[in-house]
C-alpha cells in the first residue's frame, strides 16, 4: 500500500484525476511532471508541496523555478529531469501518466529504482515489451494496471494466485464514436467527431485512438503483457455502456467482471490502495435504472487497429513498438488535419513493413524506430 507519491503527466487528464484521488486519500506527493503547463503545474506544486517538480519544456522549467522560488520545491528540467523525479524523491508508488513513448524511460527510471509503477501510460509497455517486464523483475517492483480495463482483470484476478485456471481474458471496448459505422462512412469523418468519446473525457491522443480502435489493439498488447496471457486467449467484446470494465473466464466457465460507473477515480484509487478499498467520491453505480447492458462482436473488417496490434503481438520482439510509433505519428497528424481517418490504419501498416524483425533490443533500438517510423510515415504523405 502506498502513502507517498510522484504523478508523471501530473496536468493531463489523468494526472488530474491522480491528484484528485491523493487529495481524498490523503497521500503525500512527492513529485510532479508535466510537459510544458507552466500555470497548471505551478497550482498544483503550490497546493501538493511535492519536493520535486519537473517540466519537459526547458524554458518554462526556468520560469517556473522563479515562480516557486518561494516554496522548497527543486524544479528539474527536461525529459532526465522527469526521470529524476521518478527515481529520486521518496515516493513509494509512482503514477505514469504521460502520454505516448516519452513514458517509456520514466517507467524503465521508476521500475530501476525498485519503487512501485502505477501505469495508465500503456504505450510504455506496449513498446518495452520485456525490457519493461525485467526491469519489474529485476528490482522487484510492482506494475499495478490503472487503464481501467486491466485494473478490472487485476481485480477479478484475486484470489487466483498465478492466474492459475483461467482460460480467457475478455477486454471491453466502448466501441468509441464510429460503433455501427461502415468504412465507407468513415471517409469523411471529422476531428471532432472522432474527439467526442461517448462516455469517457480522455487525453487528444488515446480519445482517436478510442475512435480508431487502436486503444483496443495496444490494451490487448498490454493484457499480454501484465497478465501472461498468449494473445489468442484475449478476447474484445464492444460494451456500448462502459459499465463492465473487463472480464475473466476460469476452467470451469465460470466467468468474473468488475463493474463500477465509467470514472477512471476507481481504477487509480485501486492501484494506490491495493490489496485494501477504501471510500471513494465515485458514484455507486444504479444498475435499475441502467436497465440494460448490451454486448457485440467487435467489426474488425471497419476498425482494422485492432488486428494490426494482434499481428503486432503475435510477432513480438520490437513490432508493438514499430505499430505504436507508427500510430503515435498517424494519429498526431490526423488530429493536426493533415490526413484522413481512414489513412491512420494504412500508413500505420505501411511503416511497420519497413521496420527491422528483431527479437532482443535495448530503450535505444526503441527509440531509434521510433525515428524510422515517423519518418516512414512522412515520406508516404
Ligand atoms: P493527457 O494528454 O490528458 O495528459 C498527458 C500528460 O503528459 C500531461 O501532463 C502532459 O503535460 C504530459 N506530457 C505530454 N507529452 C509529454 C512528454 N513528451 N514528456 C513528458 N510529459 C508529457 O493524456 P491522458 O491523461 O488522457 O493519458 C495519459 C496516459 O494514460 C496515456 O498513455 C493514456 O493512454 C493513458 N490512459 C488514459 C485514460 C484517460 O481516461 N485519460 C484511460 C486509460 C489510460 P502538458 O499538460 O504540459 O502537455
Ligand atoms: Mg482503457
Amino acid at each position: 500500500m502506498t502513502s507517498r507519491i510522484a504523478v508523471l503527466g501530473s496536468t493531463g487528464s489523468i494526472g488530474t484525476q491522480s491528484l484528485d484521488v491523493a487529495r481524498k486519500c490523503g497521500y503525500r506527493v512527492a513529485a510532479l511532471t508535466a510537459g510544458s503547463n507552466i500555470d497548471l503545474i505551478e497550482k498544483q506544486i503550490r497546493e501538493f508541496r511535492p519536493k520535486k517538480a519537473a517540466l519537459l519544456d526547458k524554458e518554462r522549467a526556468a520560469e517556473l523555478k522563479i515562480r516557486v522560488a518561494d516554496t522548497d520545491t527543486e524544479v528539474l528540467a527536461g525529459a532526465d529531469g522527469i526521470c529524476a523525479c521518478a527515481a529520486e524523491t521518496d515516493a513509494d508508488t509512482v503514477i505514469n501518466a504521460i502520454v505516448g513513448l516519452a513514458g517509456l524511460n520514466p517507467t524503465l527510471a521508476t521500475l530501476t529504482a525498485g519503487k512501485n509503477l502505477a501505469l495508465a501510460n500503456k504505450e510504455s509497455l506496449v513498446a518495452g515489451g520485456a525490457l519493461v517486464k525485467n526491469a519489474a523483475k529485476a528490482h522487484n517492483a510492482a506494475i499495478l494496471p490503472v487503464d481501467s480495463e486491466h485494473s478490472a482483470i487485476f481485480q477479478c484476478l484475486q484470489g487466483s494466485p498465478g492466474n492459475q485456471a483461467v482460460k480467457k481474458i475478455i477486454l471491453t471496448a466502448s466501441g468509441g464514436p464510429f460503433f455501427g459505422k461502415k468504412r465507407e462512412e468513415l471517409r469523411h469523418v471529422t476531428v471532432a467527431e472522432a474527439l467526442n468519446h461517448p462516455n469517457w473525457s480522455m487525453g487528444a491522443k488515446i480519445t482517436v485512438d478510442s475512435a480508431t480502435m487502436f486503444n483496443k489493439g495496444l490494451e490487448l498488447i498490454e493484457a499480454v503483457r501484465l497478465f501472461d496471457v498468449a494473445p489468442e486467449h484475449v478476447d474484445i467484446l464492444v460494451h456500448r455502456e462502459s459499465i463492465v470494465h473487463s472480464l475473466v473466464e476460469y476452467a470451469d466457465n465460470s466467468v468474473i467482471a468488475q463493474l463500477g460507473v465509467p470514472d477512471m477515480r476507481i481504477p487509480i484509487q485501486y492501484a494506490l490502495t491495493y490489496p485494501a478499498r477504501y471510500a471513494s467520491p465515485v458514484a455507486e453505480l444504479d444498475l435499475a435504472a441502467l436497465c440494460n447492458l448490451t454486448f457485440y462482436k467487435p467489426d474488425y473488417e471497419t476498425f482494422e487497429c485492432i488486428h494490426i496490434c494482434r499481428e503486432a503481438v503475435a510477432e513480438d520482439g520490437l513490432a508493438p513498438a514499430a505499430v505504436n510509433s507508427a500510430n503515435e505519428e498517424a494519429n498526431l497528424l490526423f488530429r493536426q488535419g493533415k490526413i484522413t481517418f481512414l489513412d491512420i490504419p494504412r500508413l500505420i501498416r505501411a511503416a511497420a513493413d519497413a521496420a527491422p524483425h528483431k527479437k532482443e533490443f535495448t530503450a535505444e533500438d526503441i527509440f531509434e524506430l521510433d525515428a524510422l517510423m515517423r519518418a516512414e510515415i512522412h515520406k508516404r504523405l
